[in-house]
């Protein structure tokens, strides 16, 4: 179905984009880059220009390296109240601004409107999570097991750290970054994605009207990443590099850690399996099956990407699902009563339609969807295909589009087996309405996450990360703070 709903006008998307700052931030001053030099934004629902945005060199990241090394030692000495006081502030103007910003990111990413303002409020949760935890950082005062000597334990923040984050969510996986940064009193440098740079200007533009001092964020956007952020990750200023991206890059990334023994947090890709029990509500499965699948039409790192169904009930769910994923409605995010959004660009399109023949190759049956369609924009309509064989490429490769495949299995095992065959692990889906059972598998699933008769697992007070090709650390939660947090041990003599 294609959206018919009232079309966005030129002007309100001039006026949001136009309000958006569109150089590097360095040091609390907008800059441009070395040479002028600037890169293209794309709306990937037509394909054309919004904007451009400065292109920063090795020497224009190394000045952003170099304003955060300078602006950590007083930025450490500021209380905990003031930095908790700056992401409120943050966390406000997030919620005033929640149209426009909303409206800006659709532009740049797609998403549906909705989707974008759902966004924005997960984004500044993360900033009144961490604006919680600024003012509990704890420590500790202990008798040696011997007697004599004290223990004395306290928490300081790592130093400069280096962020990087995808363009999927580009507001959220920012915050989710910078929020603990700040809080823990760590400088930073942030490079977001080259497809999505605006909704983060946007953000670093509040965070310097929240009064977050000179030098403490800086901002550097880039074409070439790889260029600009391998000198500042190899340069032994910067002591954290936080990443959230494939786990290809974040391979790269981890070696050119070691280099100093950067400390490293990493949230990479996923390949989540989506499993149904013969016992579980098909109603609330289907429900949980959509959310899973289609949040951000499919782009996102905890999307279902493979989807087990007992062969009891695998014809009826597949029957219900096929039929509500033919009832969205495809079309540009700033459209009225969208609720499917473009891909990011051609490269996404062509690998779903390529992973989507390569299913039916191997035999799978399509029942709905499949067919990439014609004229501008990158979009792809939402698929259901059954019988997908476990040596389809979709079966070990994120599909990263709105594309749901099922296989079906007979028992439990082999369903926990199928779903642990992949060297990712970040979240699972389980449907069952079996309470054993359901802790049972919950537990001998290879996944940092693991949404139990629910379709979304996202909290900015839960620990979200993978395990094994998932990452390392956690975001968000009790112990997101941690990561930007060092443990100083010192010892006392009585
Ligand atoms: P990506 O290609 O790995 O890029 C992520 C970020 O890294 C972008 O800012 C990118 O910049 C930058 N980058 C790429 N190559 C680099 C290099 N050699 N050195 C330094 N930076 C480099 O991933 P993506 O396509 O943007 O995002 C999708 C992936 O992210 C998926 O695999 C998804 O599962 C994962 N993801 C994981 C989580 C999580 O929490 N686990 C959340 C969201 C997404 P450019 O724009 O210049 O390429």
């Amino acid at each position: 179905m294609v959206s018919t709903g009232t079309p966005d006008t030129t002007s309100t998307q001039e006026a949001v984009v136009q309000a958006v700052p569109k150089q590097l931030f360095i040091d609390g001053g907008w800059v441009d880059a070395e040479g002028g030099k600037r890169f293209d934004v794309l709306d990937p629902s037509t394909g054309e220009v919004l904007c451009s945005v400065a292109d920063a060199s090795p020497a224009d990241g190394r000045k952003a390296l170099d304003a955060a090394v300078a602006a950590q030692a007083s930025f450490a000495a500021t209380s905990p109240r003031e930095r908790a006081d700056m992401l409120m502030r943050a966390f406000d103007l997030l919620h005033e601004r929640i149209d426009d910003l909303a409206r800006l990111m659709t532009l740049e990413m797609g998403k549906p409107l909705a989707e974008a303002k759902g966004e924005i409020s997960y984004a500044a949760e993360f900033l009144r999570h961490f604006a919680g935890e600024a003012v509990r950082i704890n420590g500790g005062y202990q008798v040696a097991p011997a007697g004599g000597s004290r223990f004395l334990v306290t928490r300081q923040p790592v130093g400069p750290c280096l962020l990087i984050t995808p363009w999927n969510f580009p507001m959220a996986m920012g915050t989710r970054k910078i929020g603990p940064a700040i809080a823990a009193g760590c400088t930073s440098v942030i490079k977001p994605a080259h497809q999505t740079p605006l909704s983060m200007l946007a953000f670093i533009d509040i965070l310097r009207e929240a009064g977050v001092p000179d030098g403490v964020v800086n901002c550097v956007t880039a074409m070439d990443s790889g260029g600009v952020m391998e000198p500042l990750i190899r340069s032994g200023l910067a002591r954290k590099l936080s990443f959230t991206g494939s786990t290809k890059v974040g391979k790269i990334l981890l070696e050119q850690c070691a280099e100093h023994v950067l400390r490293t947090s990493m949230e990479l890709g996923g390949n989540a399996p989506f499993i149904v029990f013969e016992d579980a509500d098909l109603d609330e499965a289907v429900q949980g099956a959509m959310a899973a699948k289609m949040r951000n039409m499919g782009e996102a790192c905890t999307a279902a990407n493979r989807i087990y169904v007992h062969e009891s009930v695998i014809d009826d769910f597949g029957k219900r699902l096929a039929e509500t994923m033919a009832g969205l409605t495809v079309g540009r995010g700033v459209d009225e009563g969208t609720t499917v959004g473009p891909l990011i660009d051609d490269a996404a399109q062509n690998k779903v339609s390529e992973l989507v023949a390569d299913a039916v190759e191997r035999g799978a049956e399509l029942l709905t969807g499949g067919q990439t369609p014609d004229g501008a924009g990158y979009f792809y309509p939402p698929t259901v295909l059954t019988g997908v064989s476990k040596d389809a490429r979709m079966a070990t490769e994120e599909i990263f589009g709105p594309v749901a495949p099922l296989t079906p299995f007979s028992e439990e095992e082999e369903a926990i087996k199928a779903a642990n065959d992949t060297e990712f692990g970040l979240v699972a889906y389980v449907y069952t309405n079996d309470l054993r059972r359901s802790l049972r598998v919950a537990e001998a699933l290879e996944s940092g996450m693991v949404g139990l008769n629910q379709g979304v697992v996202s909290n900015p007070a839960a620990p979200f990360g993978g395990v094994k090709q998932s990452g390392l650390g956690r975001e968000g939660g009790p112990t997101g703070i941690d990561e930007f947090l060092e443990t100083k041990y010192i010892g006392i003599t009585m």
